[in-house]
């Protein structure tokens, strides 16, 4: 626990600034510590990460878990960053007149392993995001990076191992190892991807015109996801990634 919190300290002093964006993060920090200590877990995974007999994302995958809970993740991944990549005001035409929602779409992020993207519906902005925030962490996907350059062969985690390729709807997109220094050469609509999953240097090409911006981070992800489906042999392993 941290203390008495902002708020009370706020109260204490009588101030009425504006929050600071530290105090702003320690209260949002606050408010997920309260919100965990609260929640009661509803499946018998949930349980197992409540109770601590699951420690990390990696052991609960590894006994194929699902995770159905948001919470989990909150509990597994508490460094996940969050950001909103895109946001639609959408309009139907009903009978009483036009009506309108908004459709968000969140990457979550820990900048290292795991990354993944969920879309929200809802009347009002802010739900929409915290709906979209909530299925991207119901849609983690784990990624394998390496340094499969053979130009630089250096062994470190800054790149992917091997060349991997992933489709949504239309757009189909290619990611390719890079050797050090040469940073994120992809498109502006899937940089995001690279960064929350913590990708330093990569290539990367993409095909498919009609698609939106959510399918090009989609067919970003399902490819990440392929880094870790091809079974690879030990030494290749040791070779393309630090252990
Ligand atoms: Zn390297």
């Amino acid at each position: 626990m941290r203390g008495k919190g902002v708020k009370s300290e706020r109260k204490r002093l009588g101030r009425k600034e504006k929050m600071t964006e530290e105090e702003r993060r320690l209260n949002a920090a606050e408010e997920t510590e309260k919100r965990l200590a609260e929640w009661i877990p509803k499946t018998t995974a949930g349980k197992m990460v409540k109770n601590g007999e699951i420690e990390s994302l990696d052991q609960f995958f590894e006994r194929n878990l699902n995770v159905m809970e948001p919470e989990i993740v909150d509990m597994l991944l508490p460094d996940l960053e969050e950001k909103l990549v895109d946001f639609h005001k959408t309009a139907k035409v009903r009978r009483s007149g036009r009506q309108f929602s908004f459709r968000a779409t969140v990457l979550v992020g820990d900048k290292n392993s795991y990354i993944g993207v969920g879309t929200g519906k809802d009347r009002e902005r802010f739900p929409a995001t915290r709906k979209a925030a909530r299925n991207a962490k119901l849609n983690l996907v784990k990624v394998r990076k390496g340094c499969g350059s053979w130009q630089c062969g250096c062994q470190e985690t800054h790149s992917i191992p091997f060349k991997v390729s992933g489709k949504s709807s239309s757009v189909r997109v290619v990611l390719l190892p890079a050797p050090k220094g040469t940073e994120l050469v992809v498109g502006n609509n899937i940089k995001d991807v690279m960064i929350l999953s913590g990708i330093k240097d990569v290539w990367s090409k993409s095909s498919g015109n009609t698609g939106s911006k959510l399918d090009f981070v989609a067919a970003t992800i399902d490819a990440l996801r392929n880094t870790t489906k091809k079974r690879l042999s030990e030494d290749i392993v040791k070779q393309a990634t630090r252990k």
